[in-house]
């Protein structure tokens, strides 16, 4: 996996001549910002007249505004993926929230890291979180969130302040050594929860009433960063991953489709050492909101209006510092554009398989070139953006060839591309463990496997948007205690599709939560015969003949399960569980540490570190106890028997 992101680039050595943007006195420090879940189109500098951003939009004045930039895919993970590796999903293989980008993945933090920058990161939702690898390269990386203290979906994400805080702590340390730091605003994604203040602001939707809040959160980090003089030397990028359907076209939130609500996002650079000034554009505005500092200003273009992507931020940010790009970006630096150069017309690519990889449906591909924005489907669509920014009017019945050379031209580039294949039954989509419930709390669907029985069925997933959405529907009332009724929608699914394996597997999860295990285990044996190498079944049926103490069936499930996904964590963690219940430690230890060649699990540390215990193997023991610490510090097991080895000791 990943082939495309390891080591073939050039681990970018310092460069020894490095052309330092003008008036520098040292290599531009950088300062990302991600406001997840932006759509661009809510900006009052993108045009939104409803509300204002003044600080967001400040950045503009002494910055180039990029109007149409696209997202590679509107999912959180692979979004920032893409964006920092600059490379495809269907290249790097990272699709999903909850799969993980393996080690050696080369990435604007591993190159600046390896120019001499310091490198520090801030998270502010759990997608990111260090368990999914997006640490690397960064030698501060603070994502607070440890999965056994999550009561909600609010423990998920923290707040912009507290994320900026931190940030600003780290700066007051470090500001003196060239540094790229990242910050990740994840205030805009639901579950909503502005302060009070912000939530008075009727009629303002809850969506506008976070970005008011972000807006201003922004407004006082920037404040800090003139205080600093960072506002004069920083090359300061804001964008978002995705942005938020709304409920445009039928979609709630985001991952589902691929229409520009989702794909359309902010880009705003802002030049170090500008010098020009320009005059605030919004000084009619009727809202009251205005900015309180001013970005010094550059000679460089204010807006580009070309079509360019995520993907093209991180070839952007080294060519402005002079860093060359290593071989495995794929995207291309929009420098000469934003000096008002003119550079060759691109074809900007995005995708989401959130409903094939779920449901078995078609995966959705779309390819912008000049206005029109072609979306690949198994009824594909044509719009043109210019005059139908909201894809209201598909073209394409009228317009066939022009729609078959879009649609060539897609397939030529993702040709030009290795591709990671979602190899039948191996899982392609290796999930972290503890990742599924914070998936569902924040209103996505978990994804453990791609189903291969029910690839390329050829359903378009916009004639299957009232199935999803009652699908989620179900999924919510059951997370919130109504079994009976989500029980009932679950059923009624699968009554109109009865191939609807997600919807099989979740009344089995519902049996098990309402203790009819046997229920669950003949509802997932059926699902077996449809789909025999469905990994999160058959992890399910394993885990309920452990739970009801059937070890033997338990272990013959587990057993199949490694025939066809032979890495799978819960597989060998139960095979674990079971050899150190019956007393076999040393075919325990090999399972636990199988579990732990693949995602980072302090669960699996833990029962190592009880084995090696047991075997008096201490030293041993306490590097496994602390593993499970460094993972999780609030595992209060785990610093129980790492108390009592140390103690111990003395
Ligand atoms: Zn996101």
């Amino acid at each position: 996996m990943l082939a495309v992101l390891l080591a073939r680039a050039t681990p970018a050595a310092p460069a020894g001549v490095r052309p330092i943007p003008s008036g520098s006195d040292g290599p531009p420090p950088v300062i990302l910002i991600s406001v997840d879940t932006l759509r661009a189109d809510h900006l009052s500098c993108y045009g939104y007249s409803r509300l204002r951003t003044p600080h967001i939009d400040a950045l503009e004045r002494g910055g180039t505004l990029f109007a149409e930039i696209s997202s590679q895919a509107p999912i959180t993970l692979p979004s920032h993926v893409s964006l920092f590796t600059s490379t495809y999903p269907f290249a790097n293989g990272i699709r999903e929230n909850g799969q993980i980008v393996p080690p050696g993945a080369v990435t604007l933090a591993t190159i600046l890291n390896a120019h001499g920058y310091n490198t520090a990161a801030f998270i502010g939702g759990y997608f990111l979180d260090r368990r999914y690898g997006m640490a690397q390269g960064f030698q501060t990386y603070d994502s607070p969130f440890g999965t056994r203290v999550l009561k909600g979906a609010l423990d998920l994400k923290r707040p912009a302040s507290q994320v900026l805080e931190a940030a600003e702590h780290w700066l007051e340390q470090n500001s003196g050594h060239p540094f790229l730091l990242f910050v990740h605003l994840f205030d805009l994604h639901q579950p909503y929860a502005a302060p009070a203040a912000y939530r008075a602001r009727a009629p303002a939707s809850e969506y506008d009433q976070e970005l008011a809040y972000v807006d201003d959160s922004l407004g006082s980090f920037f404040e800090f960063l003139a205080r600093k003089g960072l506002a004069q030397r920083a090359l300061v990028v804001l964008f978002s991953d995705h942005g938020e359907s709304l409920g445009d076209h039928g979609e709630s939130t985001h991952g589902y489709f691929i229409y520009r609500s989702t794909l359309h996002v902010p880009l705003i650079f802002h030049w170090p050492h500008a010098t020009e000034t320009r005059n605030s554009k919004f000084e009619n505005g009727k809202s009251t909101r205005v900015s309180r500092f001013e970005f010094p200003v550059s000679s460089f273009s204010e807006r580009v209006e070309a079509p360019a992507g995520l993907i093209d931020v991180a070839p952007t940010v080294l060519s402005f510092l002079g860093f060359q790009a290593p071989e495995s970006f794929c995207g291309h630096s929009l420098l000469e554009l934003a000096k008002g150069g003119i550079s060759p017309p691109r074809d900007v690519y995005s995708e989401s398989s959130y409903a094939h990889d779920k449901f078995g449906w078609a995966a959705l591909r779309s390819l912008r070139r000049g206005d029109y924005q072609y979306i690949d489907a198994p009824h594909p669509e044509l719009y043109d953006l210019k005059d139908d920014p909201a894809e209201q009017h598909d073209l394409l019945p009228g317009h066939t060839a022009l729609a078959a050379s879009y649609r060539e031209h897609l397939a030529a580039l993702v040709a030009s591309y290795r591709s990671v294949p979602a190899t039948p039954g191996a899982s392609a989509i290796a999930a972290a463990p503890g990742t599924a419930e914070s998936l569902r709390s924040l209103g996505y669907l978990e994804i453990t496997s791609p189903h291969p029985a029910l690839n390329d069925s050829g359903v378009d997933p916009k004639d299957r948007l009232f199935e999803y959405k009652r699908y989620l529907l179900a999924g919510h009332l059951a997370r919130t205690g109504k079994a009976d009724e989500a029980v009932a929608e679950f059923q009624a699914i699968l009554a109109d599709d009865p191939r609807n394996l997600p919807a099989s597997i979740e009344l089995a999860r519902l049996d098990v939560a309402l203790h009819r295990y046997l229920d669950g285990a003949s509802r997932l044996q059926a699902a077996l015969k449809l789909d025999p190498h469905n990994v999160e079944a058959e992890e399910l049926l394993g885990d309920i003949w452990l739970t009801v103490g059937e070890l033997g069936r338990a272990a013959a499930e587990f057993h199949r399960l490694l025939t066809f996904a032979p890495h799978d964590y819960e597989a060998h963690f139960g095979l674990g569980l079971i050899a150190a219940h019956q007393g076999r430690s040393a075919e325990a230890a090999e399972h636990f540490r199988a579990a732990l060649a693949n995602p980072r699990s302090a669960e699996a540390h833990y029962q190592l570190g009880l084995i090696l215990e047991a075997q008096n193997l201490k030293p041993e023991a306490v590097r496994e106890f602390k593993a499970a610490l460094q993972i999780d510090p609030q595992y209060r097991d785990a610093r129980r028997e790492l108390a009592k080895l140390n103690s111990a000791g003395h």
